[in-house]
């Protein structure tokens, strides 16, 4: 897989810093962003979490680009609703020989190896086999109603990925640029950077979360899953490493 920031607000935490001057003093839009440096911005910050402050995060914004993931977990991703998602289509973009991501527990397992194998082996086949008999049926279709060769044969292949598409596992890959305030952001991590949240979407969500402190330390000094700064709410469900799981996150914020 793999995870880029491509883009984010600029000086995204000064501009938090003075949306939440504007709220708590007199400061006007001229002078608002005088004084800013960077303790100032980082107490503003502080006192934005100490008070559970939310709204003035989400004035900023990070837009990551992802590839190389299933379609499952980005199945998992978009249902983050808040949040504006760009995914490569299936209709657009033909999937012979589509790419597919395998699951380490089943690639340890040889005998569940192999047998994933084949049946990507059959999927992959029986789109391609869908694919060519639509595409001829469009075809003909096309022809009949008076469209010229390349243009019969060019709808007719678009036409004929909209359905051969429905043979294609969840285990193929795909590529999504993501764009996620920096609110949505802190409770995407609290939820998807959890031991509980499925193997895959936490690789990206961790990485997401890497990325995003880069840019914005102070910002995301505190994101992570619940545990990370304060008690796991997940009752039954909870891990139980709580002291591993801050040791982790401290560490990847500092790589
Ligand atoms: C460990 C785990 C297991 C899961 N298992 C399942 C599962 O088995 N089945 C399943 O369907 N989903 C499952 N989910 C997905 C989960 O139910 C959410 O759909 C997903 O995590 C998105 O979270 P969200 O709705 O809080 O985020 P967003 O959609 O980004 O919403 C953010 C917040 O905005 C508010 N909000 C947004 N829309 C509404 C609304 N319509 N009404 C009221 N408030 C709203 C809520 O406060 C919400 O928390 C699972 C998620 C996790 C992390």
């Amino acid at each position: 897989m793999k995870v880029e920031l491509i883009a984010h607000t600029p000086e995204p935490e000064k501009y938090i810093a003075a949306a939440a001057k504007l709220c708590y003093s007199n400061a006007d839009v001229d002078t608002l962003l005088d004084g800013l440096d960077e303790a100032k911005t980082a107490s503003f910050l502080e006192m934005l979490t100490s008070i559970g402050h939310e709204s003035p995060v989400e004035h900023v914004s990070f837009t990551f680009a992802v590839e190389g993931i299933s379609r499952a977990c980005s199945h998992q991703l978009v249902r983050h609703r808040i949040a504006s998602y760009s995914q490569q289509s299936q209709r657009y973009v033909s999937m012979e020989n589509f790419p597919y991501v395998t699951p380490p527990e089943i690639a340890s397992l040889p005998e569940a190896n192999a047998l994933f194998e084949e049946e990507m082996k059959r999927c992959a086949d029986a789109y391609d086999k869908l694919a060519a008999l639509l595409t001829e049926k469009h075809c003909k279709t096309f022809l009949a109603e008076g469209l010229d060769e390349k243009t019969a044969r060019q709808r007719a292949v678009k036409k004929a990925n909209e359905d051969a598409r429905f043979v294609l596992p969840n285990a193929c890959e795909t590529k999504i640029i993501v764009t996620m305030n920096a609110r949505t952001l802190m409770h995407f991590f609290r939820l998807r950077c959890c031991n509980r949240a499925q193997w895959e979407i936490r690789e990206v969500a961790c990485e997401m979360l890497r990325l995003a402190c880069k840019a914005a330390p102070a910002l995301f000094k505190n994101a992570g899953p619940a545990c990370v700064c304060g008690a796991c709410p997940e009752g039954k469900m909870s891990c139980g490493k709580a002291a591993e799981m801050r040791e982790m996150f401290a560490k990847l914020k500092s790589e």
